[in-house]
């Protein structure tokens, strides 16, 4: 198989730079595209050097014709914290950066990769969430900009694929952590950690009796990268970990690692914020033979050392 020419949109940010680096170590051609809304250089400066790798500033609400083989549709907000406070940008980059990619994949033969999210199943009444959930959405929440968006973004896909016959892939991706992640973005696994190596209070939201399922990052690129070379065409494949677990014991487990002395403090639940998280990935492992290999000892571990060395 020839080498491919690939667009990451999003490329900057946590999960899209280590895709660049796996797309780059499988011999491909990468042009990473980002706004530097929530992601940075810093993510991608090693690989400035390699003559693959491109680097672009700009923005998927912009059309753009770029002659590639497969684009992974990664540039969106994707933490609380960013998403509410931008929710018109939030949604425009779901739907209009959507849309503009699929355009682009029309125009130019491409396959494309969406990053949708276990955030189209909301606080979920099912549990664990297969693909056939239908999902439980408050679409005027503080939510709604993400989920909704997200939604959008999933049912233009389909419509591209079954009126053009776009190739289109559509990972859920559940909670993924790793180095990398923001870390002012709120989302809880850098927080807790920043948190136990400062030794400040550990912030849980409610009780911290909410559950959800923590995939390490290599272990999701390699589901994105394994999902987009099947023939797994125009239907969802849930991609995560389906080890569940509590947000309190994710507190007390990370203290625990970093041998903190940070106590817990219990802080008001955000409005909206799901109950229960855990995904079924049956389809996964039948379809893409995917299964996560990393366990959060390991992963946490490795995260923990990533803030670590920023802060010295
Ligand atoms: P991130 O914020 O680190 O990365 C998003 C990247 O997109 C950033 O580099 C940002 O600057 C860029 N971006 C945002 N808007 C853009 C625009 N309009 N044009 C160009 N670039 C833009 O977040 P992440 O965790 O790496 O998430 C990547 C994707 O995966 C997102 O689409 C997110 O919704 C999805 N996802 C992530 C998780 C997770 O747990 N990390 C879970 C579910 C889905
Ligand atoms: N959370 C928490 N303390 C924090 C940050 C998050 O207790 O400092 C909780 C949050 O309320 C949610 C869970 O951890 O129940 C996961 O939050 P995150 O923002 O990482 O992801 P999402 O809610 O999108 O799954």
């Amino acid at each position: 198989m020839r080498d491919k020419r690939i667009l990451v949109t999003g490329g900057a940010g946590f999960v899209g730079s280590h895709l660049c680096d796996r797309l780059l170590a499988l011999g491909h051609e990468v042009v990473c595209m980002d706004n530097f809304f929530t992601g940075s250089r810093a993510n991608v400066l090693h690989l400035m050097d390699n003559r693959r790798f491109e680097l672009m500033r700009g923005d998927v609400n912009q059309k753009m014709v770029l002659e590639v083989d497969e684009v992974y549709h990664m540039a969106c907000p994707a933490s609380p914290i960013h998403y509410q406070r931008h929710p018109v940008r939030t949604i425009s980059t779901s739907v209009v950066g959507t849309l503009n990619m699929l355009e682009l994949c029309r125009e130019v033969h491409a396959k494309l990769l969406i990053a949708s999210t276990s955030e189209v199943y909301g606080d979920p009444e099912q549990h664990p969430q297969t693909e056939e959930y239908w999902g439980h959405v408050n679409p005027i929440g503080p939510r709604a900009c993400y989920d909704e968006g997200k939604r959008c973004a999933e049912a233009l896909a389909i419509s591209f694929s079954r009126q053009y016959s776009v190739p289109v892939r559509i990972p859920r991706i559940f909670n993924t952590y790793g180095p990398r992640m923001h870390e002012h973005d709120g989302r809880v696994v850098s927080n807790f950690v920043l948190q136990a190596l400062m030794g400040k209070p550990i912030t849980i939201y409610g009780e911290g009796d909410q559950t959800r399922s923590f995939c390490y990052v290599s272990d999701l690129v390699e589901g994105l990268i394994w999902l987009m070379d099947s023939d797994v065409d125009a239907q969802p494949v849930n991609l995560g970990n389906p080890s569940e677990r509590t947000i309190r014991q994710l507190a007390e487990e990370i203290i625990a690692l970093t041998s903190s002395s940070s106590k817990l403090r219990f802080e008001p639940l955000p409005e909206d914020d799901p109950t229960r998280r855990q995904p079924d990935i049956s389809r996964a492992k039948e379809l893409l033979g995917w299964s996560p290999r990393v366990s959060i000892d390991e992963g946490l571990t490795a995260t923990i050392e990533y803030f670590r060395a920023l802060n010295d």
